[in-house]
């Protein structure tokens, strides 16, 4: 990192007796103090504990230096408020080293194109991104001060639980270039409505500027909250930005575009990631890749882990594992995707659900909606989790295909005697219900093992 403790000092305006700092460089900058090495400096945050309880043991790791918003036995530099300092330090960070910046934001599908945008143009720039799913207030400028010295382009992933979030992220990291995913239905229960999502996640223009590019959908929510003379380009149906083609295989799919010629593939399932690769594909064109540098790009990104992801049983049939979130738009999604893959010959579908939360008032509703998309044509079984599910079981109306289990153990039970070696298993639920573990017992331990 190319900062000094002096020149750190005075950015957040530190108020002890500074007389004493030296012109080091600092190593890092971490707020967990068992991450803390030689060199570093500490961070203290407030969560479940109070961080300047830490700031021993940061010392004790390496640290030279901690932020501080009271007096203390260690070399500190003394602030109202850490994370304020610490963002007002990355800001300072992210003009001094100058990068492109990419924002990407929307309900769902964010760390999806982030990796997807970073995968391209990593084929012509150095590019950092953010690692994980650190989206938030602390996420964000974390990511900004880990970048390398060298980033040419850093692509950004703003998450948003509260109005106003983005808004805040946007200011802070002042993209050159922004993305919107989606408009969907995650964070309703702080949110509200979709519009006050799209009102929200619009905060992206904020520190955009108008004559920056903001790409969003065709999603006419939006139209409300677009600022005048907002440089925007829309995609979807019709739009400046759409597919033309998409081809869907089991473990990946390819698409066309009405703006590239060349047709991408992509090798990752799942309907709605050929418009998140769509994105990418035109961020990269806007950065002046080629081509054939894009689909370079796609055609070998990796995702973050545990997103859409094809396992197999212990007894061969094929699991398809979309266990870490869950909202009504990505579940209809990844529905109609597992719906029209092929199976297997000789082989059934089941569908595992379990509960979408976080969905506040119209939760009980968004659930039961679902039984307009499941297929029973082309599903043997559908097995429900969790207190919200028993909503969808209800509006089932006793159809036999259609199962309820209270435990997480029955369903494990009642999965384990039915699935074949030649099934399709689709697993839905948000992370909170926990179906990893359910798909962890099957992947090891299955009927034809025991
Ligand atoms: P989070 O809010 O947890 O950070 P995210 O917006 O980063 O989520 P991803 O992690 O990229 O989203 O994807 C999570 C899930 O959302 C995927 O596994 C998939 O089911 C669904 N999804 C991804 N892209 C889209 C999209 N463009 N439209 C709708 N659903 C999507
Ligand atoms: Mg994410």
């Amino acid at each position: 990192m190319k900062l000094t403790i002096k020149e750190i000092a005075h950015v957040i305006h530190a108020k002890n007796d500074l007389s004493a700092l030296t012109d080091q460089t600092i190593q890092h900058i971490e707020f967990d103090s068992r991450l803390i090495s030689s060199g570093d400096l500490f961070l203290p945050l407030k969560g479940a504990r109070d961080g300047h309880d830490f700031i021993e043991t940061a010392f004790q790791n390496g640290a030279i230096i901690t932020f501080s918003e009271k007096k203390v036995p260690y070399p500190h530099l003394l602030v109202e408020d850490n994370l304020l300092a610490f963002q007002t330090l990355a800001k300072y960070y992210l003009a001094k080293l100058a990068p492109t910046v990419i924002a990407v934001t929307g309900s769902n599908g964010k760390t999806t194109t982030k990796d997807m945008i970073a995968s391209v143009l990593s084929e012509k720039f150095s590019t950092y991104k953010t690692q994980g799913n650190h989206n938030n207030e602390i996420g964000l400028p974390y990511t900004i001060l880990h970048m390398p010295d060298a980033t040419q382009k850093l692509v950004l992933e703003m998450g948003m639980d509260h109005p106003g979030d983005i808004d805040f992220l946007s200011r802070l990291a002042s993209p050159d270039l922004a993305v919107i995913t989606l408009i969907g239905e995650a964070h309703l229960e702080f949110m509200g409505s979709r519009k006050n999502i799209a009102k929200g996640k619009m905060g992206i223009q904020a520190g955009l500027g108008i004559e920056n590019e903001l790409i969003a959908p065709a999603d006419p929510i939006i139209n409300a909250f677009i600022y005048d003379n907002q440089n925007i380009t829309r995609f979807g149906s019709g739009e400046k930005l759409s597919l033309t083609k998409l081809v869907e295989h089991k473990e990946k799919l390819s698409f066309n575009t009405n703006f590239l010629e060349e047709t991408i593939t992509i090798p990752i399932p799942g309907k709605y990631n050929a418009t998140n690769a769509m994105l990418a594909a035109y961020v990269g064109l806007k950065m002046g890749l080629s081509e054939k540098e894009i689909k370079k790009g796609l055609a070998t990104v990796q995702l973050t882990k545990n997103r859409t992801e094809w396992k197999k049983a212990a007894n061969g049939a094929d699991i398809l594992s979309d266990v870490y979130n869950a909202n009504p738009t990505a579940t209809r999604l990844i529905l109609e995707t597992f719906q029209t893959i092929s199976p297997n010959k000789n082989g059934k579908k089941r569908v595992v659900l379990a509960d979408m939360l976080e969905l506040g008032q119209s939760s009980a509703e968004l659930h039961a909606h679902l039984l307009d998309h499941l297929d029973f044509e082309c599903l043997e079984k559908v097995y429900l989790y969790g207190p919200l599910m028993k909503n969808l079981y209800t509006a089932a109306h006793g159809n036999p295909a259609v199962v309820y289990f209270e435990t997480r153990d029955d369903l494990t039970q009642a999965i384990k005697s039915d699935l074949q070696p030649n099934d399709q298993i689709l697993f839905k639920g948000s992370n909170g219900m926990k179906l990893f573990k359910v798909v962890e017992t099957i992947e090891k331990n299955s009927p034809s093992s025991h």
